[in-house]
């Protein structure tokens, strides 16, 4: 539904919410950021917040619940088929919960939408980002996990239990590299930014030397992308190796991708990539391209995200619009 009206959008994630009022045009009116560090398995204090996030950004941009379309929420995890209610949110300790309803009713019966953070990304890269004008487009963000959105005939694919994105955990190399869902040889496993850390401290602790090894005091576990990045530009050739590698992975990813969808585009987007710019989305291009199968695709436009940190939230109002 899209009535010309405003929405809010909400980006929701385990160290903060993220509220704007979004313009039909996809102009960000205004916005509230909390942070909802400490309110991990405590949903009923993390409703009260969001809806408190949506109150502020609303008077910001000077206006009230009742001159807006609705409220769409942008959650870290996994929707029922009817996106009502959160089946499960790792992140933010939630497991079946009626989000949905729970927050309509504070936020005075505001229409309220659900749908997975990451598809809200990917629907807004496809809007009003790098995908803009396309017909078809796959993106994968790269972060502190892998997930990704299919665009098919313009529209955003859910597959039919709403699961269809969950393209970290695809399966690229048998028997390597444990997943946060507890399976092995997932593409998160190997390529998100922990597997990256993971992959720089263990040769770090057998003596490679490196530009990274007394960061943090020498607590690898703590490298952030940007870290990596900056060892990347010094040169450095264990976190050049390491980056190279996640590219790599994902560019594996990419091309089994683009031969089952065909797409117009593909887009790579998230904290690795953000930082690692755009040598990452070379590196992953280079390693796609000889497993698209078809000569005619092997030119697939492999590009970097463009929205950044917003890309949840217009996302989120996107998804309510239609
Ligand atoms: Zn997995």
């Amino acid at each position: 539904m899209d009535d010309g009206r405003p929405v809010v959008g909400v980006d929701l994630g385990g160290t903060k919410v993220l509220a704007g009022v979004v313009g039909s045009d996809g102009h960000v009116l205004a916005r509230c950021k909390q942070k909802t560090a400490r309110l991990k398995d405590r949903p009923e204090a993390l409703l009260d917040l969001i809806a408190e996030a949506v109150h502020e950004a609303l008077a910001s941009a000077g206006l009230g619940l009742d001159q807006v379309a609705a409220v769409g929420v942008g959650v870290p995890g996994t929707l029922d088929a009817e996106r009502a209610r959160v089946a499960i949110a790792p992140n933010l300790g939630w497991v079946d919960l009626p989000v949905r309803d729970d927050l309509s009713r504070r936020l005075d019966g505001a229409r309220v939408c659900l749908e997975n953070d990451v598809r809200s990304a990917a629907l807004a890269e496809h809007r009003l980002g790098a995908g803009a004008g396309r017909q078809s487009m796959i993106a994968l963000f790269i972060g502190t996990g892998i997930g990704g959105g299919l665009v098919a005939d313009g529209r955003l694919v859910h597959g039919s239990h709403g699961g269809a994105g969950e393209l970290g955990h695809m399966p690229i190399r048998a028997g390597r590299g444990r997943c946060s869902c507890g399976q092995k040889g997932h593409l998160e496993a190997l390529a998100a930014r922990p597997a990256l850390v993971r992959y720089i401290a263990r040769r770090v602790a057998r003596g490679e030397s490196s530009v990274v090894a007394r960061r943090h005091r020498g607590d690898l576990t703590r490298l952030t992308s940007g870290d990596i990045e900056a060892a990347v530009r010094a040169g450095d050739k264990l976190a050049t190796r390491a980056a190279r590698r996640s590219a790599r992975y994902v560019g594996l990813a990419v091309g089994g991708l683009v031969n089952l969808l065909d797409p117009e585009l593909v887009v790579l987007g998230g904290g690795v990539v953000e930082a690692l710019g755009q040598a990452y989305v070379e590196w992953a291009a280079e390693a796609a391209r000889p497993h698209i199968l078809a000569a005619s695709r092997r030119e697939v436009p492999i590009q970097a995200a463009r929205l950044g940190d917003d890309a949840g939230l217009l996302g989120a109002a996107l998804a309510t619009r239609e």
